[in-house]
Formats: C-alpha cells, structure tokens, sequence
C-alpha cells in the first residue's frame, strides 16, 4: 500500500470511507490524519509480528526497559521516515490536496515525562529498534502527560493535558494479557510441606490492562515493543461502592507526576511505581516461561533495566515471585535477581534521591516490605562482618534507616550493574555521593554518557541541513552517525560554510514566525538566537541568564556609548507546580520579556521571548534556529544534559559550564569550538564542604550585580511588589546555594566574546560545523551499543 504513489493514494482512498464512514469530499483534516495512522500501524503489523516470532524462536537474550516516563512526543513523520515511506506518503498525499506538515498537528504529543529521563527512554526505544537489538520499553499509559502550560499575565498556568481525547493510533490494547496487582491487605505465613508459604490476603487489587505501541527502526524490518499499561478496576469482587472504586483504581494510571528531579513522597506515586514493575514482571515472566521454563536461567535469557530508581521495587518483586511462586530459596533467588537487573542512577541531587516512610510503604505493599527487610537485614550482617563494629558506615549504607526506605541503596545492592550518565556525573558517584557502595562493588559501577535520537533531532527536526549533510557526505550517517566527521573536510570551503549560514538563516525565520504568531514580537532573524530551553529549575540557573539580560538592558538605557551585538533570548520552561521559586523566575523571565520588548530605546538590539508549553514537538522547531545552547547549571549539578547534545548536532555553539556532559562535548570539539565559564565541579562541591563562599561580597563589589539584584526590588518593575523578593533573598540571604553571583562575571565575559565571534560569520560557521561534524559520539545509537555490549549481553 506504500510501494508506489498511486497505490497509496487508491488505498487512503478507500481506507477514509472505511475507518471515517464519511465519503472523501466530506472528510477533515483529522480523519485523514486518522486513516494514515491507520494505514501505517496495519502495514507495520507484519513486520512487528514476524519480529516478535523472531525473538520466540531464536531464543536469546531481550532486555526490558523500565520507566516511569516516556517522553515520545509525535510519532507520524518519524514512522514515515523510518519506514522509508516519507516521500511516497508526502507526494501522495499532496496530490489529493492534503499537506503532510498540516496532518502532523492533529497528532498530540504524547507527554508522558518530565523532561530529560524521559526523552532518553524515548530515544533509546528509537536506538534499540534501529540496531535491531531486542530491547522493549514498558510503562504507563496515563491518561493525561506532563500538564499544559499557559502563561496568563507573566504567571504559568497549569491545564490538565489531554493527548487521548481522539484516542490513540498507534497502540493496540491487549485485554486478553492483562494482569492483576494486589495492594494493601495482609500477609500470613503458614508452613507446607516444610516450607514457609506466605499469603497476600484480603488484598485489593487493580487490573492492568496493556496498550502497545509498535516501535520501529530506521530502514529495518524489525518492530519492538513499547508496552503501557492502563489501570483499571478488576471485576471481582464487586465492592461496595463501586463507583469509588472505579475512580480510585483509576487513579493510579490517571496523571504522571510533574516533578522533575524532586522526591514527592505522595502514596499514589508508590502505588504507581508498583503498579508499573508488578504488571510488567508478570507479562516479562510469563513470555520467559513459555520459551524457557524454568526460572533458574532467567538471568541468561532476560535483562531488566531500570530507569533512575522509580521502578526499583522490580528487585523484590522478583524475589517474591521466585520464592513465594516459584519456590527458590533465598540464596538462589538473590543471586538471579542480582543478575537480573541492571540500574541507572539519573542524579546526585540529595533532593530527588528516593526515599519512602515506612508508615505508607509497609501496608501499602505488605508482602514487598517484608522482603525488602530480609534484603536489608542480610546486607547489614555482611557489612557488620566485613567492618565489625563500623556502626556509621552501616547506618550509611543501609536499605532501610530512619524509618524509610533508601530506593537507591536498594536499587545498587539488588543489581549487577550500577552506571552513571556522563564521565563527570560517574566520577562524583563512585567517589563522592554514593563512594561507599563503590568500595563495596566497585565491579558493578560503569559510565554510559548519554545520547540522543539523531534521527529525530537532526533527520526529522532540521531536513535542509539533513539534506546538505547527506548532499556532501552521503546517507551513511542516518545509520552511522560518526561519519559525520567526514564533514570536518569542509571546514575551509567557504561555499560550503555559507549554505550551512543560509540554512541557519532558514530555520531562524521559520522560528520567527512561530514567536511572531505566538506571542505578537517580531524578531529580527539577523540577531543572535540564544536559546535555553529545558525544565525551570535553580540549579540550572536561568536566574544567571536573566541577570544578564538585566545587566544588558541598564547598560543600554545608561550608557549612550554601549554597543552589543543583537540578541533574541529565547527561554521555554515548564516548572513543577508546586515548585514556588521555579514559578517566580517564569514571571521574572515574562516581566523582564515585557520591559525590554517595548522600550523603544532597545529597539532590535534586544528581544526577550518566553515561548510558552516547551515540549518535544516545540523542541524540534527551535533546536534547527539556535545559533547559542545555553547549559549554564551549577557545576556537578547536570548528571548530563540532553538539550546540550541536540543543540549541537544542530550546529548551535554551547556557552556552558564544565558541567555532565558538557565536558565531553568541548573534548570532542576542542576548547576553540565552546564557550565555557564558571565554576568547576570540583570547586562547587568544595565550597560545599568547606563553605568560603559569600555572596553579600559580591553583591558589594560589583555594581552590575547590585543593580540588577536591587532591581528585583526596588519598584524598578512597575506593579509587581515583592513579587521578587524570594529569588532576592535566595540570592542574598540564603547566601546564594547555585552560585549565581560568583559565576556572573565570568558569564558577563564570555557572552562579550560570543557577540564579537558572531561578528565574523566565517569564523562563526566553522564553530558550527566543528560542532556538527563531531556530535555523531552523542547518537543514542553509540549509548545503545555500549548498554547492549557491555551491560545487557544482547545481540
Ligand atoms: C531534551 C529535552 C529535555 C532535556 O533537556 P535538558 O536541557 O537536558 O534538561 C527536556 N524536555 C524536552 C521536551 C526535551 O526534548
């Protein structure tokens, strides 16, 4: 039905009076965008069963992917270009009078992450399926993703968001495999045949109903798995007010948590958490038994990973099915656990680390916490006869300490493998946060620097630059990203470096248009576009950015001699709403936006721009348009940073802290092809230890600092009184924690440098394509590969 042109356009034809019951004339833009869906999951349905049988009959190794979020965004036009059926569709479709590009908005991002760790889960699908590993994600199927952001007078305004309010295309629910998951209740013990057999009683239990989304590879015929699962009140017994009960059950699927990197605590969230690892063991075990049987070998055949700790109970849900189902003895079952599962830690901030009271795990999950103990008792006995009397260290240690369970500490015992996103962020684990797990298990802790989908980010965000890179160096590098470095050999050739200026030129004015249609400012594409988009966060500082901007803006207003080179500052940011200083910096950044964008003695020298519900599809127009990548968090603070990594390969020149993976990215680039400033890590975390850091003195000592900081104040923003007051005393008061004002200075300087290389746009393009050339090491593909060899085993 893709084959040829004509054949489409017979079939989606046909295939709209089937799936719409509305004759063509009288269809919309919504049905056909339905019908394609259709047409592209039927016409996948082949591959993906044969792929599926595949792994049945070969019988080798497949790793499950655990993850509370996937952030996937739209799936259209990236099925279309893996399949290889872009152009066919496209040409197809327009010569019914439908436009591609316009059928794409009808798909709703499917939001179901934060930020960062659920793009990655993302990406990684992307990967596993185009290296045609066998590798499946699983996760929930809530009804309503990350919220939708407003921006009402400068403040963020949260609505609930709704990506399944025309259902789902592209997943297929699967009633017939679904699960049961018991909470609450109680636990007996009685014994059988010699053995202690333990009962879960009077539990309540949920359904779990799995939808799955077809994942297909880049110009590959294979097609794995992405398996959400839905929560849904099980049949028996009927309850007493079943209405409650229908609401409560579905509760548990009905909206993914908008924190990022903050641990919540809420019980709903352990309920999920339980719900996703219970659900998918059942369904990982059951296809293990039926190719293999006995449960002894499981580690041989079967990997399961787990993303940051949020599905960390995976380690005693297999303990409980090994041994109250299975009937394994504690040794046995430990040591298949073990090797079982592998763990990636996403952050070292002590905030996000999990912790929960046992006052809501223990009846919550009866059964789980009793295990959880056994694992935590036998762990302190060994380190007690490795360090007798080593209380301090145990109580460092241990699962279970202060009446709450330490998920991480779970999550690296009951593991083989322990990694880390980035060098810098695996290097502070091993010796620093978590140093005394690695001289327990120093064998268990690796790196794997993260990636990104290339595909989506530089295939399907940018095609003009796409299509010059594939013009210059071939299509190779859809598959094997580093020869993007054959594109180094251009460095001098000036014809070359200005297509790829006018292709900058392009993308900006397309942006333009979205700013203008958006938020009513016309921005001059001659301008530099500095762009930071990513979750709003203190450590990642927009503050530094925003004081910046301040800084410029006096200095316009001031100095009749001050000259700078033109800028658009683009920000796009959700914050968690319940994050009240995240908050105050949105109506910041919208209060500054508003006191620039209509002095008319800034003119076009300066543009501030908010661009309101930052998300996938948002991402994938303003990556291809930056000219500057803006990743200025507090040293030792950004395990890695994904934005960094798509900002590049897009050709924009990071300013940057020598934070996670921005390390990596100047050793491939070289420190000519950067801007960095700042703080190191290593200086960070000595202030840390040693204190030494005051930020009234350079409050006092610089008058740049001082008068953007008192602006926050002092009536200089008309109508908004103490609305600043608390980013005022963070800074002043609270003795500044993300060292915003030790590093401005030295932001003040390099951003100078930035302006006057934009100055010589040779120089500048070159910068650009050093970038560009060298960011195939930050494929997801590459990061996929060294999971697959050196953590999973799967070929
Ligand atoms: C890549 C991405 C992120 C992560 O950005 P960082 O700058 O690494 O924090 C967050 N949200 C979206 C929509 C993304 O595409």
């Amino acid at each position: 039905m893709f084959s040829s042109k004509n054949g489409f356009k017979k079939t989606f034809l046909k295939r709209v009076e089937m799936v719409c019951g509305t004759s063509f004339a009288e269809s919309t833009e919504r049905d056909h965008f339905q019908t394609l869906g259709n047409m592209i999951r039927e016409y996948v349905s082949n591959d993906w069963i044969k792929t599926n049988e595949h792994y049945r009959e070969t019988k080798g190794k497949q790793v499950y992917y655990l993850s509370i979020e996937y952030l996937l965004g739209k799936l259209l036009r990236q099925n279309l270009i893996n399949l290889g059926i872009e152009n066919v569709v496209q040409e197809g479709l327009g010569e019914l009078g439908i436009d591609l590009s316009e059928l794409e908005e009808f798909e709703a991002d499917a939001g179901l992450g934060n930020g960062g760790l659920g793009r990655l889960a993302a990406c990684f699908l992307d990967s596993l399926a185009s290296l045609n590993l066998p590798g499946h994600g699983y996760g929930i199927r809530y009804k309503h993703g990350l919220f939708e952001q407003k921006i009402v007078d400068g403040y963020q305004v949260e609505l609930p968001e709704q990506w399944l309010r025309s259902g789902n295309v592209w997943e297929i629910r699967k009633a017939d495999l679904a699960v049961k998951i018991p909470f609450w209740g109680k636990v007996e013990a009685k014994m059988e045949n010699g053995r202690l057999q333990f009962q879960h009683l009077n539990a309540e239990t949920i359904t779990a109903v799995p939808h799955d989304m077809p994942v297909v590879g880049y110009n590959t015929d294979t097609v794995n798995t992405l398996r959400l699962w839905n929560a849904e009140p099980s049949q028996f017994p009927i309850h007493h007010d079943i209405l409650r009960y229908k609401r409560e059950t579905e509760s548990v699927s009905e909206f993914l948590y908008p924190d990022d990197t903050h641990d919540e605590g809420k019980i709903l969230r352990l309920k999920q958490q339980y719900f996703l690892v219970s659900a998918s063991l059942q369904s990982i075990i059951k296809s293990y038994r039926q190719q293999h049987g006995n449960l002894a070998q499981l580690h041989e055949y079967v990997c399961i990973h787990i993303n940051d700790t949020h599905p960390v109970l995976a380690i005693p849900e297999l303990m409980r099915i090994l041994i109250d189902e299975e009937s394994f003895e504690w040794d046995e079952a430990w040591n298949i656990t073990k090797n079982t599962i592998s763990y990636t830690n996403h952050t070292t901030l002590t905030e996000a680390l999990e912790k929960w009271p046992l006052r809501i795990f223990r009846p919550l999950l009866p059964r789980i916490y009793m295990i959880v103990e056994e694992i935590n008792e036998r762990f302190c006995k060994e380190l007690w006869e490795r360090y007798p009397g080593d209380w301090d260290r145990i109580a460092k240690v241990a699962i279970i300490a202060d009446d709450q369970v330490k998920m991480a500490h779970l999550a690296i015992v009951g593991s083989f493998s322990v990694n880390g996103v980035a060098k810098l962020h695996t290097e502070i684990l091993k010796n620093r946060e978590m140093s005394q797990f690695y001289q327990l298990f120093p064998e268990k802790f690796n790196n794997k620097t993260n990636g990104i989908a290339h595909r989506r980010w530089l295939l399907k965000a940018n095609p003009k630059l796409s299509g010059l890179i594939s013009e210059t160096i071939g299509t190779n590098w859809t598959q094997a990203p580093n020869e993007l470095v054959r594109l180094s050999e251009y460095e001098n050739n000036t014809s070359f470096l200005e297509r790829l200026a006018k292709i900058k030129k392009d993308n900006k004015e397309r942006l333009a248009d979205v700013i203008h249609e958006k938020t009513g400012v016309a921005v001059d594409t001659n301008s530099i576009f500095d762009v930071q988009v990513k979750r709003l966060h203190a450590y990642k500082r927009q503050l530094l950015n925003v004081l910046h901007i301040m800084y410029l803006y006096n200095q316009i207003k001031e100095d009749s001699s001050f000259s700078m080179v033109p800028r658009v500052f683009i920000f796009g940011a959700k914050a968690s709403p319940g994050y009240y200083y995240a908050k105050k910096i949105i109506k910041l950044i919208n209060t500054v936006a508003e006191k620039v964008n209509h002095d008319p003695k800034v003119g076009d020298r300066m543009k501030v721009i908010f661009m309101e519900n930052y998300r996938v599809s948002l991402a994938e127009k303003i990556f291809p348009a930056a000219d500057v990548s803006e990743q200025i968090s507090t040293a030792s603070k950004e395990a890695s940073g994904t934005g960094n990594m798509k900002f590049m390969i897009n050709g924009a020149l990071t300013v940057g802290t020598l934070d996670g993976a921005n390390i990596e990215i100047r050793e491939l680039v070289g420190d000519s092809n950067i801007f960095t400033f700042g703080l190191t890590a290593d200086e960070v975390l000595h202030h840390y230890q040693h204190g030494g850091y005051q930020s009234l003195e350079y409050y006092h000592h610089d008058w740049r600092i001082r008068q953007a900081v008192d602006q926050l104040v002092n009536g200089f923003f008309p109508g908004v009184y103490n609305e600043f007051e608390p980013i005022f005393d963070s800074l002043l008061e609270e003795n500044d924690q993300y060292f915003v004002l030790k590093d401005f200075a030295s932001y003040v300087d390099i951003q100078k440098v930035i302006g006057n290389t934009f100055m010589d746009p040779i120089k500048w393009q070159k910068m650009s394509l050093a970038n560009i050339a060298n960011a195939g090491y930050f494929s997801s593909d590459r990061t996929i590969q060294e999971y697959a060899d050196d953590i999973w085993g799967i070929k």
